[in-house]
Order: C-alpha cells, then sequence, then structure tokens
C-alpha cells in the first residue's frame, strides 16, 4: 500500500503542478469501502488522515475496529453513498462530513437527528455536508439535479442542524471527462457565490483525479488506486 500510495501522492503533486495549484490545496480521501479495518489501520501508519465509506452498517463496524486497533489516531470519516434515512441516526455518532446529501428529506432527517444529539449534549455543532451534485440527472446514481440543486444547497444552509461546506459530483459513465468537469466546476463556481461557505468541491476518483484537479477538485475520492481489490472476506 505505501508504493500504491507514492503513485497516488504523485500523480495529485503533477496534477497540481500542471494547473498551476498549490497541493496543499487538494485533500485526499481514501474510499475504504470494502476495505478491511487492518489496512485502514495501515492506511493510518502511512500517514493517510481521512476516510470515506459508502455503507452505514460496514461502516459504522469499521469506524469501532479501526478505533481499537488504533486508539491514538483521530481518523476523520466521510459517507460517500447513498444513505437512507433510517441510518443517519447510525452513521451521525462517528461522521465527520456526509458527502452525499441528494434530496430535501435526506437533509432534512440529517438535521432531526443533530438536534437530537444536541439535546442529549453528544453534539453542539452543526454536521457539515456536501450536497451531491448529479450532471446528468440519472436517478440511479445518486445526486440532485439541476434543478433542485439550489433550493436543497439553501435548505442546507437553513437548517440549524446542517451547514453546507460545499459539492460533491461524480462524473457519469458515458460523458467525455473533459466534459463533465467542466460542468461540475461551473456549477461549484455559482454554488460557491450564493454560499462562500460551500468552499469544497469533492470529485475526481482513481482514473480521473487529474482532470479533476484540472477543473478545481479541493478533494479527491480514491479507492482502487491506493487499496488495489482488496474486499473484506464476509462480502
Ligand atoms: C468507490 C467510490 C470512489 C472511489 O472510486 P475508485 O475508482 O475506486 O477510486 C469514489 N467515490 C465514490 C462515491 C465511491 O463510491
Amino acid at each position: 500500500m505505501k508504493e500504491r500510495l507514492g503513485t497516488v501522492r504523485d500523480r495529485l503533486d503533477a496534477a497540481c503542478r500542471a494547473a498551476g495549484r498549490d497541493p496543499s490545496e487538494v485533500a485526499l480521501l481514501a474510499v475504504t469501502k470494502t476495505v478491511p479495518a487492518g489496512d485502514v489501520a495501515e492506511l493510518l501508519d502511512l500517514g493517510l488522515t481521512a476516510f470515506a465509506e459508502n455503507r452505514a452498517q460496514e461502516a459504522s463496524s469499521k469506524v469501532t475496529e479501526v478505533a481499537a486497533l488504533r486508539p491514538a489516531a483521530a481518523p476523520r470519516w466521510h459517507f460517500v453513498g447513498g444513505l437512507q434515512r433510517n441510518k443517519v441516526r447510525l452513521v451521525l455518532p462517528w461522521v465527520t462530513r456526509i458527502e452525499s446529501v441528494d434530496s430535501p428529506r435526506l437533509a432534512r432527517t440529517i438535521d432531526s437527528e443533530v438536534g437530537k444529539a444536541r439535546d442529549r449534549g453528544e453534539r453542539d455543532a452543526p454536521l457539515p455536508v456536501l450536497v451531491q451534485y448529479s450532471v446528468d440527472g440519472d436517478p440511479d446514481r445518486g445526486g440532485v439535479p439541476d434543478d433542485g440543486l439550489d433550493s436543497l444547497v439553501d435548505l442546507v444552509a437553513e437548517l440549524p442542524g446542517t451547514e453546507p461546506a460545499g459539492l460533491m459530483a461524480v462524473a457519469p459513465l458515458g460523458w467525455e471527462p473533459e466534459r463533465a468537469f467542466e460542468r461540475i466546476s461551473e456549477v461549484f463556481r455559482r454554488t460557491r457565490e450564493r454560499h462562500p461557505g460551500a468552499r469544497e468541491l469533492s470529485a475526481g476518483m482513481s482514473a480521473d483525479l487529474e482532470i479533476a484537479v484540472h477543473h478545481g477538485s479541493t478533494v479527491v475520492r480514491v479507492g482502487t488506486a491506493l487499496v488495489g481489490e482488496r474486499r473484506l472476506t464476509s462480502e
């Protein structure tokens, strides 16, 4: 994994240089879905601090296991998958940021669970979330399409339990990547004008992180390029 991490860091540095950006502007988020807790612990030892998961149940167990393996570490955990509203309660105790808010109903559920956690004295700040933008509007792949985006970001800003930290997007299959990231970057720029606190653009994965960095991504979510095809044996 050390070698893979070196390669990913080299790619990121080169992409930043080519785009005239400082490498410190782009955070590396390790996507550890299906990766065993022991491997996450190794990534922590290699200096990674932020991890992303896309299944509430798997992630909740893993977070506990990683905490037991590395009690002194303080990893940040992002949620990046489709989130059922009845699973919000499960992820809230450990999640640093939910990147996949794509409906008013989900935003309201997060707000309400944050409110309850606040009443129990378990949390005192709103949860930073990213609104997931759907470039092509395909309802099967998550994300809110153009026509619902502004009102969803406004809602996240209005609710006391959530705060808009930016946008997340995935380049749709079958789209020319350059065109997809141009679109994402334009929509992000507009969102940021409306909500200056929405600073993060989570875009780019193993296959397309260079193009994403070129178009202003501030967070790349990298899975296979870091951890290969490792899988939990229970899956
Ligand atoms: C799996 C996943 C990634 C990582 O994809 P790789 O191609 O393995 O780097 C990024 N974002 C989301 C939302 C994912 O589900």
